[in-house]
């Protein structure tokens, strides 16, 4: 535990078990040098408690990059709930985690992940504040499509020095909640679309919309165009697809894009500019914190389109150095994470007061 600890450099673990709801829950803080540790919270089934151990984990930190990176005054936490076989009483167990999270005193923030609802969070919210995406917060998915939009455009004008959507060449793997956004607002822009995904009507509806193009799923990675967005599935970059790509421009919301880094720069070196996900995908993560801090709408907009300048930043660096953009954007953001002082940010200590006699943002979590 504490090896994994160590790898992944994270601040602390925390579990509960509560027999009489049937909760095991853990919760990974990764870190809290610049404001308390918000992550979603995953309601899955696992095989073994190590597992979900490691998933919490490996998650806390890959928040902990996001926020870091778009400059929020967040750690990176995450929550996993191991999901029992005979679910007795979902509210029960969802009160008992509320618990478990009021007992942190604000080191950690929830929010919707994979197997959990709005509904779930506002169970929670019943028993802690220290909660996102309820149902009155609203969708974070409308702000991450609006960052990916930053991130496509940013990329197009690095990669095809083009200032505009006009008939640029753009497929969508994924037409869920930000899919089909982010098709929405390019069609707007002028952009030619291809879409695919493995729902048929997702696919017809988009298209009578947006006079989009409708691919197979399987034809989607050797598409022959300017821009794949892939906003499905996570390790899309891999082993069997990296050869196919015809593409120069990789940038959509999935998470974990590439199966392992060096695929990142396997692209760099076939010139295909790759969005690192963890930067373009912010959106959500910047809606529900400064939303939570209510902030205005036009605050977070700002915040949200700063992700295509902090893209274009990444982008120059990694032509000026010849590294990867996957690699730029982990240095940048362990830069903020490790190395440029131990000091809270500014933002964390004068938006995050103490809670309960908890200092929620500890300059000293972080080695
Ligand atoms: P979603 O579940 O609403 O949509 C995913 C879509 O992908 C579905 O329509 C599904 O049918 C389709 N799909 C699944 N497998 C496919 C395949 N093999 N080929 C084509 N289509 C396939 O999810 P979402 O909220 O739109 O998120 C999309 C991606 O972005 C996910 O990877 C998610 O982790 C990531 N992400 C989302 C947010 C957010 O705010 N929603 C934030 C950060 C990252």
């Amino acid at each position: 535990m504490f090896d994994l600890m160590q790898q992944v450099r994270l601040c602390d673990l925390h579990f509960k078990h509560d027999p009489h709801t049937g909760l095991k829950a853990i919760i990974a803080i990764h870190s809290t040098k610049h404001g308390p540790a918000l992550g979603g919270c995953r309601f899955i089934e696992y095989p073994n408690t190590d597992q979900a151990v490691k998933d919490a984990a490996l998650l806390a930190k890959g928040m902990s990059y996001k926020a870091a990176l778009a400059d929020i005054p967040q750690g990176g936490g995450k929550a996993v709930i191991m999901k029992p076989k005979n679910l007795k009483d979902r509210r029960a167990l969802f009160e008992a985690f509320g618990d478990f999270i009021e007992e942190l005193g604000g080191r950690y923030l929830t929010a919707v992940d994979s197997g959990t609802t709005s509904d779930d969070m506002d169970i929670i919210a019943g028993r802690t504040r220290f909660v996102t995406s309820t149902t009155l917060s609203g969708n974070p998915s409308p702000y991450t499509a609006q960052g990916v939009v930053a991130g496509i455009k940013s990329a197009v004008k690095h990669r095809l020095q083009r200032t505009d959507m006009q008939d640029i060449h753009v497929a969508i793997q994924g037409l869920g909640s930000v899919g089909q956004s982010v098709a929405e607002h390019l069609a707007k822009a002028g952009a030619r679309l291809s879409v695919t995904d493995i729902d048929a009507e997702k696919v017809e509806a988009v298209c009578d919309q947006f006079k989009a193009t409708p691919i197979a799923p399987e034809d989607f990675f050797s598409l022959d165009c300017d821009v794949l967005t892939p906003c499905a599935l996570g390790n899309v970059v891999n082993a069997s697809t990296i050869s196919q790509f015809n593409c120069k421009v990789i940038a959509g919301s999935a998470n974990n894009q590439l199966s392992d880094e060096r695929w990142g720069h396997a692209l760099h070196e076939r010139n295909i500019l790759y969005a690192p996900d963890f930067a373009i995908n912010a959106g959500g993560l910047i809606f529900a914190s400064m939303h939570h801090r209510h902030m205005d709408d036009s605050a977070i907009a700002k915040q949200v389109d700063h992700i295509g300048v902090t893209l274009s930043d990444i982008f120059t660096q990694s032509e000026h150095s010849q590294q990867a953009t996957n690699v730029i954007a982990n240095k940048l953001a362990e830069a903020k994470l490790y190395i440029r002082g131990n000091q809270a940010s500014p933002h964390s200590q004068h938006q995050w007061p103490q809670e309960k006699g908890h200092a929620v943002s500890n300059p000293h979590a972080v080695h």
